[in-house]
């Protein structure tokens, strides 16, 4: 069997990183099995949908090197297939027009949840093969004793008695089909043989099979894979952060982000993996059952690995910081989670900006802080190797020891930061003399 999984996004809304894992998960099933993915916008809503949101989608897709083959289908340009199959369903008695209203409808849901039944329409239309109405509906078998099963590849035996799926609908008219109608028929006019998508289809599902039946195409393989949560366990959407892939574009590297996505629902064999890998250890039958939390503390520890890696050319380029010295790189890339922190590292290529109060250490008075820095400054131009302990005597000769009368004013006065890295490691990348230069300016700002 020829194996095909689809990308099936609704240009609504920007790429939503749970629609992303989804895909992540049929490409790399796709790419284990050789398999082929199709590209399907799903803009039947066609008040909701917009080229904006079609644009989103496919950059962030192809940003995180989601790659897919042939041509970008749209369903919008698709009706007229949807009318063939229609016009066949309603010649054949498989579907009827229903003329009930809404409020008529609205009616019935309320009788039925007071009796603990689902919500459904059971239509006294179908033998009336009325020629229009409100809604195409499939006809079902509402005294059937019929129970549909199929056997999910993630979630095991999966049941659904017919009697109580109604008469539900699937084309608001000829040339207007739901959701419901236009998937089915795509993914059998696509061939395609593995749908993979979140479980909140689940229910759908049965609907789908009696679609399939009506046409008699052999069912697809499904897997449903458990949903993205948030931190508190309700579904991921906006008020616990970023949904949209491309916000996170900025801070985080495709890669890094595609590694943590893939652990959103599936356990690999190691925290830091690359696609590759993933492609050959993915299997179906192992993703998770239950919902996957999206953790964004994990995503940046994943990121900073990616980080650390990455040549110093491109990171450069990367963060957007081509006057960043090459010998900065390293102590940068070892401290960064995310891309724009560097910002917080302006100092190895500027000259920083602070309070002349951010140079007192403890109880230190203002002409003590100038004679460490005073101190200090002999030593901008003392061999790497020796200024450590150089800064130590100075400690131990002026300050009876006290490391930090030396090391914080000569910190603040090379970073303007409280925290920063080892004032040795600033002094290493800035060079003696840009060293001594920003040593007399914090000395000129005591002044001040
Ligand atoms: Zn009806």
């Amino acid at each position: 069997m020829k194996i095909k999984v689809r990308f099936p996004p609704s240009p609504t809304g920007n790429l939503h990183v749970g629609t992303t894992r989804t895909m992540i998960y049929n490409w790399l099933f796709a790419k284990q099995n050789k398999g082929e993915i199709v590209m399907r916008l799903e803009d039947t809503d066609t008040e909701r949908s917009n080229k904006e949101f079609e644009a989103d989608i496919m950059n962030s897709l192809k940003w995180l090197g989601l790659d897919w083959d042939g041509p970008v289908y749209r369903q919008s340009e698709r009706t007229k297939l949807y009318r063939k199959y229609l016009e066949e369903f309603l010649v054949n008695k498989k579907a009827f027009w229903c003329n009930h209203s809404k409020e008529e409808l609205e009616v019935e849901n309320k009788n039925q949840i007071e009796a603990k039944e689902p919500p459904r329409h059971v239509c006294s239309h179908k033998q009336d093969n009325l020629e229009t109405g409100v809604v195409i509906r499939v006809s079902v078998d509402s005294n059937s004793d019929r129970t549909i099963s199929f056997n999910d590849r993630v979630k095991g035996k999966i049941e659904f008695k017919e009697s109580l799926l109604g008469d539900f609908a699937i084309a608001r008219n000829l040339d207007s089909a739901l959701y419901h109608f236009a998937v089915v028929i795509d993914d059998i006019d696509m061939e395609i043989s593995h749908i993979i998508r979140g479980d909140d289809h689940i229910s759908n599902t049965p609907k789908h099979i009696l679609i399939y039946e009506a046409l008699d195409k052999p069912l697809p393989i499904f897997a449903h894979i458990p949903l993205v949560l948030g931190t508190d366990r309700s579904k991921l959407s906006k008020r616990h952060g970023a949904t949209a892939v491309s916000a996170y574009k900025n801070d985080y590297l495709p890669e890094a982000l595609f590694n943590f996505l893939g652990f959103l629902g599936y356990t690999f064999s190691k925290d830091i993996i690359s696609k590759e890998e993933m492609v050959a250890e993915f299997e179906l039958e192992k993703v998770h059952q239950s919902g996957a939390v999206f953790d964004i503390k994990k995503l940046d520890w994943i990121n900073s690995q990616y980080i650390k890696k990455l040549p110093p050319e491109e990171f450069k380029k990367l963060a957007n910081v081509p006057e960043l010295p090459d010998e900065a790189v390293l102590i940068v890339t070892e401290r960064l989670e995310k891309l724009s922190d560097i910002q917080n590292f302006n100092y190895l290529w500027e000259k920083p900006k602070y309070e002349k109060d951010v140079l007192q250490w403890k109880e230190m008075k203002p002409e003590e802080i100038q004679n460490s820095l005073l101190q200090s400054s002999f030593c901008a131009g003392v061999e790497i190797k020796k200024l450590g302990s150089k800064l130590d005597e100075i400690a131990k000769d002026n300050f009876g020891g006290d490391r930090g009368a030396v090391y914080w004013p000569l910190r603040v006065a090379l970073s303007g930061k409280k925290k920063s890295p080892d004032p040795i490691e600033i002094i290493k990348i800035l060079g003696p003399k840009e060293t001594k230069e920003r040593i007399n300016e914090a000395k000129k700002k005591l002044e001040s």
